[in-house]
């Protein structure tokens, strides 16, 4: 690592002395997982942390969102953001402080106990966070402004950055002038990676109901077939992504469940479909949802469907699109501080709710990755051809970032990248 700004050295100077409480931190959360709108106990971790280190703290957000405010004189307002969700998965990575939780999973509606795990590596951005916090606390001689870190909910719903919003976020942070995440991924742990413009996929799971009338088997013409409704439609919506959009904007709509009927002789009287979504902005996205919306209105007409169809939109996650002075700036001074170690994000399928809190503050921002696989392990599979079958992804029951310089690596680019616009 090489370091040229002044107040990025003088602060990564005392890494090592937060590397240790860190690690145990991390641990610990990583055997204490907690699902999403459920994060009780990471939550009130979180807040006496901040504590601890002279921030103002609001907790109770949107649920278990936490705020913490350290303000430091004139200058401008960073805020820093963390997901603290875990995910409804059974540990298989067999480290000695692998996760042996199980919790109620009530996203599913049921009391159930299933197994919990930080198969996403949200416990990773916690622990960095409160690294970076501490240490730009320790040192308010080397900036000036006000930093706002930002504990969130539910990631893996999609709806915990909303929550946090409605419930009255920006009364909470005031002013900000960028807001910025980061996330683990795959990828030689020391590494970070930037990105500009689209880096996240917006996600949207819609179902569809159409109405039919049900009639014998053998009496089509006293029905109105769903099935054959339903088939249309599927068909029908495969035009969508191939004629209305350009072939430069990556999409995706996959219908991935259908249901329809009873029995072989009974023709019933509607018709579920489930369809999923992936776009890369906001405007494909409309184009996307509209044309699904008018091909199954204009289908149920061509049927002579007896009722309007019924549209539900859920499970939905917002494009992740950098601002690209914001990105420049960070991958500048990820530049001085990382070297070689910083490059460019690929594009990801994944989705991520990160942006609902920026786009509702009216601020830009931007998101980044960084590795969290044993160098030489990713390398060897590299070469090998291998990383795709042997490099556990996010929310494999194998994933799990080693610890350093994953840990390191993560806190220093907070600090880095918030002392691009308050460093002195
Ligand atoms: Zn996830
Ligand atoms: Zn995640």
């Amino acid at each position: 690592m090489t370091s040229t700004q002044p107040p990025v050295s003088s602060i990564l100077d005392d890494l090592a002395e937060c590397r240790p409480w860190q690690e145990d931190f991390y641990r610990q959360l990583h055997q204490h997982p907690e699902l999403s709108h459920q994060e009780h106990e990471t939550a009130s971790a979180v807040a006496t942390r901040l504590r601890d280190n002279g921030f103002e703290v609001t907790e109770g957000i949107g649920g278990t969102g936490v705020v913490g405010r350290l303000r430091n004189g004139d200058g401008p307002c960073v805020l820093l953001r963390a997901d603290m969700d875990a995910l409804p998965v059974e540990e298989a990575t067999g480290l000695p402080y692998a996760s042996t939780a199980t919790a109620p999973n009530a996203s599913s509606g049921s009391a159930e106990q299933v197994p919990v795990m930080h198969a996403c590596g949200h416990d990773v951005h916690v622990t960095c966070l409160l690294g970076a916090a501490e240490l730009l606390a320790r040192h308010q001689d080397a900036w000036s402004g006000t930093l706002i870190t930002l504990f969130q909910p539910a990631e893996e719903l999609g709806d915990g950055a909303r929550r946090m919003v409605d419930d009255g976020l920006a009364g909470v942070v005031g002013a900000v002038d960028v807001a910025m995440a980061q996330h683990v991924l795959p990828g030689v742990a020391g590494t970070v990676g930037t990105r500009a413009g689209a880096v996240l996929s917006a996600a949207d799971s819609m179902r569809v109901t159409v109405h039919g009338r049900g009639a014998h088997g053998s009496m089509p013409q006293a029905a109105v077939d769903p099935v054959v409704l339903a088939a249309m439609i599927v068909v029908r919506l495969q035009g969508v992504v191939s004629r209305e959009v350009a072939p430069t904007n990556p999409a995706v709509l996959t219908v991935g469940s259908i249901h329809a009927g009873t029995k072989s002789n009974v023709i019933g009287d509607h018709a579920v479909l489930e369809l999923n979504v992936r776009t890369y902005d906001e405007q494909t996205r409309s184009t996307v949802l509209d044309a699904i919306r008018r091909i199954v209105v204009a289908e149920c007409q061509a049927s002579r469907s007896p009722a309007e169809p019924e549209f539900e939109l859920y499970d939905r996650f917002p494009p992740t699109v950098n601002d690209a002075e914001a990105t420049a700036r960070v991958h500048a001074a990820f530049a001085d501080h990382f070297g070689e170690n910083v490059g460019e994000l690929p594009l990801q399928s994944a989705s991520e709710d990160f942006s609902d809190v920026p786009t509702a503050l009216g601020v830009p921002y931007t998101y980044w990755g960084i590795g969290g696989t044993d160098p030489d392990t990713y390398r060897a599979a590299v070469v090998a051809g291998t990383v795709d079958s042997d490099i556990p992804v996010n929310h494999s029951p194998y994933f799990a970032p080693v610890m350093q310089p994953t840990l390191d690596t993560g806190t220093s680019a907070l600090v880095v990248a918030a002392l691009a616009w308050l460093g002195r």
